[in-house]
């Protein structure tokens, strides 16, 4: 009696537990119909962001970058690019020509935890300090040191309302760092005194968000690149807007013509994006409520914390994953790469995904199928990111006029579809090809097969330093 009554506590548990993952799938879908109406409301808001400051959840921020290189840059130069928790810092030496980047010498270090939500001095005299040390050993015994002021790209990847295309204040923080103090503050400002108090001689040439390094890079290696977006612990998106379409600054005039515009897409919202019970949960619990909705369902940040709040809910409600304790009901333990290796765990019995649920989340040993239940609600959680992600940038097509969608002003000249490249970055692009799959196929699926094959989406590698290595060159050459 004892064994059929667990049998059948154990089938009741199934049910809940299949009955949850439905749910979940009813949640995310993501049919192309409504990734239509994502892209739309992209676009409507991008205007909305364009006409006036606060007209949109999208800030649409200025960057004053209003030409990118184009392969003349030439000359040493140096990069810091902070990323999620690490930076790097890099020197670049640059030969004039596009094939030409003579020297690229880098060098990672991570950022320990309490430097991002200490103080801002902090923070920024650890940076110094490490370019400091970078700096001197590159100059050690080389003969270029004459008294030329070392040039530098910061790559500062938080939203900023620049000030000039060297200069420009922190908006807020977002992803893991909070440091109260920073806000409102120029950065550049900041990493410059940091660097003098050291008496390093270093100017500022260019502070950049890292899509804006990525899509310099990405233009400097193929001219027809119009746009640039990150996918890894945060997410964002850049592009080439005509100066003349960003009402809100009526009267600005470059030489060009055209801005590069950071939209910040991290905070971009719209009643069509599938929201669950998990993601309401999860944003209530973020130091950061209402805020980043978009990148709270397509980051790095945030991907294995949605599978571990559903995993979680289906082990409280079911037997499926035992009685016994486990870790899955410690915020943010199931980090995304670790997701991510189980969602492509090809093994025939999912190893991966034992070794995971056993060794990080400390369950007793699970069955197959609850495995195969795990992979799939990995499956799903990853699916409905990387397909709003592509819907994202189809969003920014339609913007510009590269989505086929009218004609002429429509990717077309003259009656033949125009090439358009897209940079991309990011951990979930670059190194998750279950996401770039899904993120590649809904963007052709969207765009349909006549335009699709016009639109290219690049991985430019290391383009956030690099990008602003030359941007840095691009605008100490204008001087
Ligand atoms: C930031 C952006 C950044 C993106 C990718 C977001 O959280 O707000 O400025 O570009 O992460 O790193």
């Amino acid at each position: 009696a004892v064994a059929v009554g667990r049998r059948a506590r154990s089938r009741r548990g199934w049910g809940r537990a299949v009955a949850l993952l439905k749910e979940l799938e009813e949640g995310c879908a993501t049919p192309v119909s409504r990734l239509r109406q994502v892209v739309d409301a992209m676009a409507v808001e991008m205007h909305a962001g364009l006409a006036s400051d606060g007209g949109s959840k999208l800030k649409m921020l200025l960057t004053f970058v209003d030409s990118l290189p184009i392969g003349n840059e030439k000359g040493t130069y140096y990069a810091l690019d902070l990323e999620g928790a690490s930076f790097r810092v890099s020197k670049v030496e640059l030969g004039g020509s596009r094939s030409m980047i003579l020297k690229h010498q880098v060098e990672l270090q991570v950022i320990p935890q309490d430097l991002m939500t200490g103080s801002t001095e902090g923070l920024f005299d650890y940076l110094a300090t490490t370019l400091e040390h970078f700096v001197g050993r590159e100059d050690k015994g080389c003969d270029d040191s004459d008294d030329k002021i070392k040039e530098l790209g910061f790559t500062f990847p938080f939203p900023v309302k620049q000030l000039s295309v060297s200069s420009g204040t922190l908006v807020k923080w977002t992803k893991t760092f909070a440091i109260e103090d920073t806000i409102g503050k120029d950065v550049a400002q900041c990493l410059h005194e940091a660097l003098t108090k050291r008496g390093v001689e270093m100017r500022v040439a260019a502070l950049v968000n890292d899509t804006v390094g990525t899509l310099a890079l990405g233009h400097y290696e193929d001219e027809d690149t119009v746009a640039a977006v990150i996918i890894g612990t945060g997410t964002n998106a850049c592009y080439v807007e005509r100066v003349d379409a960003i009402i809100k600054c009526q009267g600005l005039l470059t030489n060009s013509g055209y801005m590069v515009i950071n939209m910040e897409w991290g905070n971009f919202w719209s009643s069509h994006l599938p929201r669950t019970p998990y993601d309401f949960d999860l944003d209530d619990d973020s130091p950061n409520q209402n805020d980043q909705g978009f990148e709270k369902l397509i980051s790095g940040m945030y991907l294995g914390e949605i599978v571990r709040r559903v995993l979680l809910r289906m082990s409280q409600q079911s037997d499926i994953f035992g009685d016994s304790a486990h870790h899955l009901s410690t915020p943010f333990i199931l980090s995304t790469p670790l997701m991510a290796s189980m969602h492509e765990d090809d093994s025939p019995d999912l190893a991966l995904v034992e070794s995971v649920l056993t060794s990080v989340l400390k369950m007793p040993k699970v069955s197959f199928k609850a495995r195969r239940l795990v992979v799939r609600v990995c499956d799903v959680v990853t699916q409905r990111a990387a397909r709003l992600a592509a819907a994202g940038i189809v969003g920014i097509l339609k913007k510009i006029g590269r989505d086929g969608s009218g004609g002429v002003a429509s990717g077309r000249t003259r009656g033949k579809p125009r090439r358009t490249v897209v940079a991309i970055e990011g951990a979930l692009y670059v190194s998750y090809p279950a996401f770039r799959e899904y993120l590649n196929e809904a963007v052709a699926e969207i765009l349909g097969e006549e335009v699709a094959p016009n639109v290219v989406l690049r991985v430019t590698g290391d383009g956030p330093g690099m990008g602003a290595a030359l941007l840095a060159a691009s605008h100490s050459l204008q001087r």
